[in-house]
């Protein structure tokens, strides 16, 4: 199986922290997750970690909105 980063093998992986999610999960994480792509690969962003990513790309959103 090829390592992370593939959406469509069951399985979702965060390129960030590496927490990985399957079978029921996959659903919800499809919404709540980003995804972005570096070097041609699809990379994802748990939700955790987009928010993040979010507030150090946008620094100017409240906090109340996450
Ligand atoms: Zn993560």
């Amino acid at each position: 199986m090829d390592d992370g980063g593939r959406d469509d093998d069951g399985t979702m992986t965060c390129g960030s922290c590496g927490w990985q999610v399957a079978g029921a999960d996959l659903a919800e994480a499809r919404v709540r997750w980003t995804f972005g792509t570096e070097r041609g690969r699809t990379v994802w962003a748990c939700e955790r970690c987009s928010r993040q990513h979010a507030r150090s790309i946008e620094g100017k959103l409240d906090s109340a909105w996450w």
